[in-house]
């Protein structure tokens, strides 16, 4: 299942600056560089979706995607490239905060993780953030293409182990933008949350 019609919509600087808090919406996050844009554009089929969160000035807004009426993919700011200070970003931190904790149309948080490297603290502030709001999260471990079907599946379940006692609704799968893996898996999932 693709969705081709996909479109963006805005973007937001600032919490107020969302989209009217209306219908079901799922958001991306992930370290910079995790494939988060990769996974957006192969998920909608569609090559420069998220481009826009790519153009310098403008990594730290969230961009949302229409896919149907009353839904969206919302791109959320990753950290690392932007050569932003302290402060810029403490500031960030603030509205993203605002976002996970007080947007009631958002039905489930993606979380990619690039397969080599799983687990940072970035990963750790979203699941901890996620376990406390009940959010249900789905874990992708991106770029699986980049390891061996066997050394992949191995991550897989020694991160599922890991997390094993996470409390919320959690689920992880391994994906790859360059190979297609674990697409039907994730949109399906994605399909769900959105009621589509
Ligand atoms: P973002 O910063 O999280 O948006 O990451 P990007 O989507 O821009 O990807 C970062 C880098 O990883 C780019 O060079 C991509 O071409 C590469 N990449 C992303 N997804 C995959 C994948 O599934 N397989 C491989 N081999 N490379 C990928």
């Amino acid at each position: 299942r693709q969705l081709h019609s996909t479109q963006f919509l805005t973007s937001a600087q600032l919490y107020k600056q969302c989209p009217p808090d209306e219908g079901r919406e799922v958001a991306f996050a992930g370290r910079s560089n995790a494939g988060k844009s990769s996974a957006l554009n192969r998920l909608c089929s569609q090559k420069t979706l998220a481009r826009t969160s790519k153009t310098p000035g403008r990594t730290q807004l969230l961009n949302f995607f229409d896919v149907a009426e009353d839904r969206r993919l919302v791109d959320l700011p990753g950290y690392g490239y932007a050569k932003v200070g302290a402060q810029t970003r403490q500031q960030w931190q603030k509205e993203l905060d605002g976002y996970l904790s007080q947007r009631q149309s958002l039905a489930g948080l993606i979380l990619l993780m690039d397969v080599r490297h799983p687990l940072k603290d970035f990963d750790h502030m979203l699941l901890d953030w996620g376990a406390k709001a009940e959010m249900p999260l789905h874990v992708l471990l991106t770029k699986a293409d980049k390891l061996s079907y066997g050394a992949a599946k191995t991550t897989l379940m020694n991160v599922r182990k890991a997390l094993k006692d996470h409390p919320g609704p959690l689920s992880l799968q391994l994906f790859s933008s360059t190979s297609g893996l674990g697409l039907e898996e994730a949109w399906d999932l994605i399909g769900q949350w959105l009621e589509l």
